[in-house]
């Protein structure tokens, strides 16, 4: 497995230091462990002792990109979950042809995680038997942008009404993104909702009025006032607003924790609990709450971390059928999976 192989060029420090530290006993268990799973080929649940650190693959992307990680994986199982930087990530069962069977967890990395190395633990339930994995993910540092913007003064210097209101608005999102379909909602590729210039970079430090305020997390994409805004991809509205900064905006829930946002439309045409597919009209473009003029925001949350909306596009899940010959290419932009993993179009 290329998983195996991945173990030496594990993360210099961890990796380094723990194989120093590990005893002769240490060595002969693992020897053990490796020559019992190349002979029986079963996998190992509760005898497993846990892992080293690191040990079962690294994947490396930049702040705000998307790592698609799959967990080899013969057989169904009843849970497979991951722990990154405190944020779950659920994983999915995911068949491709030509490939070893198994998981594969979407891990968002936050555009304000911390360049370095930190480990993914995931955990694959069988029934009551447990296994634990470990896999090292190399944060780089992404440069961003930083912008400079002027907009009216009273939605810039708040004032305590508008503090209040923005409040209340950021409880409402909270409580209404807490539930979130258990189940994988999308299943093609994912569409731009907008094709027109962007104009707001994702991550841009931002300047407004001259003063620092949070970055960027998402996309704007500057197109004329009414143009058809379509949803990503599959998923079930699960939040229309029209609130202070986002003005009326769409939270669609794609499962798994993973939502897509539309902001500062000038109409929503979906309500709460509307199912929708990919690329349908669920609104049109405006610059209702705070907006320097007609564009869309458009942003992703994947289990809590910001992620470039763009990364999407590249991720490796199409709709058409899958050919024999995977194709690797457009995976690494959206991540680069050192474990080699190619993943295809999926069937
Ligand atoms: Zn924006």
């Amino acid at each position: 497995m290329t998983e195996q192989a991945a173990i030496q060029t594990a993360g210099p420090s961890a990796g380094a230091a723990g194989a120093k530290r590990m005893s002769i006993f240490d060595r002969t268990v693992i020897t053990g462990v490796v020559l019992l799973t190349s002979v029986f080929p079963v996998e190992l649940f509760s005898t497993a002792p846990p892992p080293p650190r690191g040990s079962d693959g690294q994947y490396s992307g930049k702040q705000g990109q998307v790592v698609v990680v799959k967990v080899p994986q013969q057989e169904e199982v009843t849970e497979v979950k991951g722990t990154l930087l405190n944020r779950t990530i659920p994983f999915f069962r995911e068949y491709r042809r030509g490939e070893v069977p198994g998981y594969v967890g979407l891990v968002g990395i936050d555009l304000q995680d911390e360049p370095g190395t930190h480990e993914l633990a995931v955990v694959v339930k069988k029934g009551e038997e447990v296994k634990h994995l470990s896999y090292n993910v190399l944060v780089a540092k992404e440069k961003f942008n930083v912008e400079h913007l002027t907009l009216p003064k009273d939605k810039v210097d708040l004032d305590d009404k508008a503090v209040a209101r923005w409040k209340t608005e950021q409880e409402q999102v909270k409580q209404a993104l807490i539930e979130n379909s258990a189940s994988r909602l999308w299943r093609s590729s994912f569409v731009e909702p907008v094709s027109g210039k962007r104009t707001g970079i994702f991550g841009s430090v931002r300047v407004m009025n001259g003063q620092p305020r949070n970055p960027h997390n998402g996309e704007d994409i500057g197109a004329p006032l009414g143009t058809e805004v379509a949803t990503t991809n599959d998923g079930v509205v699960r939040l229309t607003v029209d609130h202070f900064f986002s003005g009326k905006g769409i939270f669609v829930d794609h499962g798994l924790g993973f939502y897509s946002m539309y902001f500062h439309l000038s109409e929503i045409m979906v309500k709460d609990g509307d199912l929708v597919k990919a690329g349908q009209v669920i609104g049109k473009v405006g610059a209702t709450g705070r907006a320097t003029g007609p564009h869309l925001h458009w942003g992703v949350k994947l289990n809590g971390a910001r992620v470039n909306p763009y990364t999407l596009l590249d991720l490796p899940f199409s709709s058409a059928a899958a050919s024999s010959a995977p194709s690797a290419s457009p995976a690494a932009t959206a991540a680069s999976p050192i474990s080699a993993e190619a993943i295809s179009a999926k069937e």
